[in-house]
């Protein structure tokens, strides 16, 4: 469904009206050019989402990106605007700091002598960018000792790590280096809090080693479960008895990440299940 890569010119001639008043859009809404943003003419059946997930981005990015909402309506024929990951980041960055639902989430930190942006992140599993930008601050920015900052919820952050829901799957969306990892949304939630916590506590992130380590459909089981049989594939469930199918279950991409999960998941409903099988941790309800 998406869009070959087309100049600028090219798509003029393709669809002008609609193009250029996505061009205007796009140029009031960001004064500053977006060059490697792709013009994209949605498709009959494309939602936000659906872009979103082809871009391996989340629905949030492309939604504030177009100043839309996330729940938009998008019709065949427009054109939306994919951001690059970075555009995208730096687009949730600026939304996010005059964001009342952000500022909401977030906790009031009173600054120690010899604190800095920097150190208040790592020991929030924040980035310098995120706590800055909630702030409304340069990520240079010096602190004074008995200054209050904000410190964001870490998912309300809009960084990669936020939590994307599915409106009509009713899944959400793990981040990981792989791509978007679909979840039960209580197993996604708590998973991304356990993370948070396991970046703050022991600098390491936890996600999942690939796109089917987290919800998977009973073709996909099967298909992973047949690979196995065949020699070919790590251990895997008959398709109709895993965890998986339920979206409450993530193979994670490194041992250390096991080793977090042995040491902080009961906080937080997360546990390994099979014996002979590091990656694999399961919600087990929390
Ligand atoms: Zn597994």
């Amino acid at each position: 469904m998406r869009e070959p890569h087309r100049t600028w010119g090219e798509n003029l001639v393709r669809a002008a009206p609609i193009v250029l008043l996505g061009v205007i859009t796009a140029l009031a809404a960001w004064p500053q050019p977006a060059p490697a943003a792709v013009a994209h003419v949605v498709q009959p059946g494309e939602t936000l989402w659906s872009i979103a997930v082809a871009n391996n981005l989340t629905t949030r990015t492309v939604a504030v990106f177009n100043g839309l909402s996330e729940d938009a309506m998008v019709i065949a024929g427009e054109t939306v605007q994919v951001p690059t990951v970075e555009e995208g980041a730096a687009a949730l960055a600026s939304a996010g700091a005059g964001s009342s639902s952000v500022a909401a989430s977030g906790v009031d930190h009173l600054v120690q002598p010899g604190e800095s942006l920097s150190s208040i992140a790592v020991a929030n599993g924040l980035t310098v960018q995120q706590v800055a930008s909630f702030n409304g601050l340069s990520e240079d920015a010096l602190l004074i000792a008995g200054e209050t900052i904000g410190v964001p919820a870490a998912s309300a952050t809009g960084s990669g790590t936020a939590l994307a829901v599915d409106t009509s799957s009713g899944l959400a969306y793990l981040w990981s280096p792989a791509g978007s990892v679909p979840l039960d949304p209580a197993a996604a939630s708590s998973f991304e809090a356990m993370r948070q916590a396991s970046l703050s506590q022991f600098g390491v992130d936890l996600y999942p080693g690939g796109l089917l380590s987290g919800y998977r459909t009973y073709e996909q089981q099967a298909s992973l479960y047949d690979l196995f049989l065949s020699g070919q594939g790590a251990p895997a469930n008959p398709p109709g008895t895993s965890s998986h199918e339920y979206g409450a279950a993530v193979d994670l991409a490194e041992p250390v990440m096991r080793d977090i999960v042995d040491q902080i998941g009961g906080s937080y409903g997360w546990a390994g299940t099979i014996p002979s099988e590091w990656w694999h941790v399961a919600y087990v309800g929390g």
